[in-house]
């Protein structure tokens, strides 16, 4: 099932694309009402998530929306929490990282690196990116997939992984690279406002499985930059998520960013940054796609 935040009429809904993809159901037409994705996700019970379900496969006795008629929003707007990212998580991209800056990414890590990214308000899956040409002079796009956690973990063994899980989403981790590289922590290059695009929907666990293989790709005005599959993620989710549990409470949705593939602009000879106008496309296997514009 894939859920999804969205405006219509001047309103914001969550609703449920229904079965075929050409429809959108409200939740509050199954009688549930939660005022965000958040809320929905730190309160919904299996039950429920089961009636959205199924409506979702009936959706002919219901009153529902042609998917052309809404604005996609980002399906969670205001992350409770920073955003947990996993870095140098693909082996192509350690070694362009590597080319682009050995000082700050040619590091062995014997570990999975860990940083966060702070989302004052994500960026709808067909929004705008901010350029900071202020402070930015090295705008780059990295497609991930990400997960989001559904009840509170803590202590979790890998093979009970998934009953932590709730979907997945796609984000964009737009990074100011001079800024990234400018500090020891990546933390402020990552977080500036308006460098999370998110969605366009979250797909939820069930039809993706704790080692998804899903294709994964970025598109710059068209042309392909990144083209990859989850399954070559070095650090797998369920270890992920035993690792983080053992010793830290991921709340009820925690989002989980996991690392992104090579092909970023860094990894070009010249690099190819991203400027005002260029259209970045990620695009994820069985939950869909996002594409935003640079101002
Ligand atoms: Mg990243």
């Amino acid at each position: 099932m894939k859920l999804l935040t969205f405006r219509h009429n001047g309103n914001t809904y969550i609703g449920a694309i229904c079965e075929g993809g050409g429809k959108v159901l409200k939740i509050a037409e199954v009688g549930l009402n939660f005022n965000s994705m958040q809320v929905l996700i730190q309160n919904i019970m299996d039950s429920e998530l089961e009636l959205i379900r199924t409506a979702t496969k009936t959706s002919e006795i219901f009153n529902t929306l042609p998917i052309s008629d809404i604005e996609f929003l980002a399906p969670i707007r205001y992350p409770a929490r920073d955003i947990i990212c996993l870095g140098l998580n693909y082996a192509d991209h350690i070694e362009e990282a590597a080319r682009f800056n050995s000082k700050k990414f040619g590091i062995n890590m014997p570990k999975a690196v860990y940083f966060s990214k702070r989302v004052h308000e994500s960026v709808a899956p067909f929004g705008k990116i901010p350029r900071h040409s202020d402070i930015c002079d090295s705008l780059d796009y990295e497609a991930e997939l990400a997960l989001v956690i559904s009840k509170n973990a803590r202590n979790v063994a890998a093979k009970d992984a998934a009953d932590y899980i709730f979907g997945y989403t796609i984000i964009n981790d737009i990074t100011a690279r001079n800024v990234q590289t400018a500090h020891k922590q990546w933390y402020f290059g990552k977080s500036l406002d308006g460098f999370c695009p998110m969605g366009p929907c979250i797909a939820t666990v069930d039809e993706i499985g704790v080692e998804p293989a899903l294709k994964i790709q970025s598109y710059v005005n068209g042309e392909l930059r990144q083209n990859s599959n989850t399954a070559n993620m070095i650090y797998k989710i369920p270890q992920i998520i035993e690792e983080l549990s053992s010793a830290m409470t991921l709340q009820a949705g925690t989002i989980i960013a996991l690392g992104t593939p090579a092909g970023v602009g860094m990894g070009f000879n010249p690099p190819k940054f991203l400027k005002s106008g260029d259209v970045i496309t990620c695009k994820i296997e069985a939950i869909g796609e996002i594409s935003n514009t640079v101002e």
